[in-house]
């Protein structure tokens, strides 16, 4: 049989030494008598397993202890009102942000449901091919804070550096499509968040990494599963977390420390990015949008200067045993999305492909 590669943004391909831990342990965890998804959340056998995920998630990111890990639920989107309920406080506070894609272009409109936004910079005007710059960034004085999306996953738009011109300002991170991709100074954040189902295991939990000078600030609407403080101060168990999607989690946790760490998925992911877009930047047969420095090592979109080729790219593609390449539906074109558990194999066969269809 082919190899099959998965090349969806997210629901996203997992390692399958995971998978097949999570299927042989199905009926009965480690002699427990049940699977993880029968067991209560409360038992010492969940605990256990939170605890190591925990655990592993804090040594992979090295967190600081004055921050607290939580698995939450209702996805990346969630937090894009979470955050602001639990940041803005009882004043009229103003939440900067900068523009850099879809992902932060839904976040300003959330947010502004619950508080003042300033854009403080955007990309929009130039369809989200960089950064704009820090020097144009126009911060807000006392803002409750900056936000950022570190990883446009539809745009493929990365921002590789900690911005220094937030001055006193808290720093909010939208981290869903990189995270433990490479390593990340914590401490520079205030909040760091992401849904799970790209690189870290199934949709369903969220992980929040949140400094604790900022716990217990929430606005008195916040649904109290959706407190911060609440949340942390139950062990991420005020309410029922999802246990099953915890376990898969932990297990990838493991498997990145096996594999060396996220150092080590660092390297392998300029590897990967870099083999992939020099195959885009052959010639003009593809084209990938976004500016050099700015171009993620997760998510590549491009797309086909001959548009009508498309069905034809694609077809071939899944022959070929190369699956959901297609691009998000708002920009259209080709996305490949190249996550930690895609392997360098799977970019080759990419690239060979690539080469292949272009008829070189
Ligand atoms: N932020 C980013 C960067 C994302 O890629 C996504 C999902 N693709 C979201 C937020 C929304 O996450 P969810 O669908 O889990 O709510």
């Amino acid at each position: 049989m082919t190899n099959i590669y998965n090349f969806s943004a997210g629901p996203a391909v997992l390692p399958k030494e995971v998978l097949a831990q999570a299927a042989a342990e199905m009926l009965d965890w480690q002699g427990s008598g049940m699977s993880v998804m029968e067991m209560s959340h409360r038992g010492p056998e969940f605990i256990s397993i939170y605890r190591a995920a925990e655990r592993d998630l804090r040594e992979l990111l090295a967190v600081p202890d004055n921050y607290k890990i939580l698995f939450m639920q209702g996805g990346g989107l969630s937090q894009n009102a979470v955050i602001p309920m639990n940041l803005i406080g009882n004043g009229d506070a103003t939440i900067d942000f900068v523009q850099t894609g879809s992902w932060s272009s839904k976040s300003i409109k959330e947010a502004a449901r619950y508080a003042k936004v300033n854009v403080a910079a955007t990309a929009k005007d130039n369809g989200y091919t960089f950064v704009p710059p820090q020097s144009e960034w126009k911060l807000t004085p006392g803002a409750a804070y900056l936000h950022l999306c570190t990883n446009e996953t539809i745009d493929g738009v990365e921002i590789d550096f900690v911005p220094t011109a937030q001055g006193a300002t808290t720093l909010v991170a939208d981290m869903s499509s990189h995270i433990l991709s490479r390593p990340v100074d914590v401490a520079r954040y205030g909040v760091i968040f992401g849904g799970a189902q790209k690189n870290i295991g199934p949709a369903g939990v969220t992980v929040v990494i949140v400094r604790e000078d900022l716990l217990g600030k929430a606005v008195p609407y916040t649904p109290s599963a959706f407190d911060f403080k609440n949340v942390a101060d139950n062990e991420s168990m005020y309410n029922t977390p999802p246990t099953y999607g915890i376990y898969i989690a932990g297990l990838v946790f493991q498997w990145l420390k096996r594999q060396g760490g996220v150092a080590e998925m660092e390297r392998r992911n300029i590897e990967k990015a870099a083999l992939l877009y020099a195959a885009l930047d052959a010639d003009d047969f593809y084209q990938n949008r976004v500016q050099k420095e700015y171009r993620s090592r997760m998510n590549v979109p491009f797309y086909l200067r001959d548009e009508s080729k498309n069905e034809a790219f694609l077809a071939g593609a899944k022959e070929r045993g190369l699956l959901q390449l297609k691009g998000h539906k708002s920009v259209g074109g080709m996305r490949a999305s190249i996550y930690n558990a895609m392997p360098i194999e799977g970019v080759q066969a990419l690239v060979d492909y690539l080469n292949e269809f272009a008829g070189r």
